[in-house]
């Protein structure tokens, strides 16, 4: 298993910091948003990064493979560490 920690733009995040990722890219229709069209990562410090449809979609794989390695796989016992 990889490490969980994904790189989003240019910062690597922790996945156990991810508490939800966009389904759609944001809009808010300020005339001067900076984050229109980008997709939300939201993180449990009370702040986001920002990031492209492909790097949301790699964020979400990442979680996906994390959070699921623990369900299909429950024998602790056959990892050699
Ligand atoms: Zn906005």
């Amino acid at each position: 298993m990889d490490s969980p920690i994904v790189l989003v733009d240019d910062k690597h995040v922790p996945l156990y910091r991810v508490v939800w990722v966009a389904d759609l890219p944001h809009f808010c229709g300020e005339p001067d948003c900076m984050r229109e069209g980008q997709y939300e990562i939201r993180l449990d410090v009370e702040d986001s990064v920002w990031t492209s449809l492909r790097g949301r979609d790699s964020v979400l794989a990442a979680l996906t493979a994390w959070c699921g390695d623990g369900e299909s796989d429950n024998s602790e016992e056959d990892r050699d560490w």
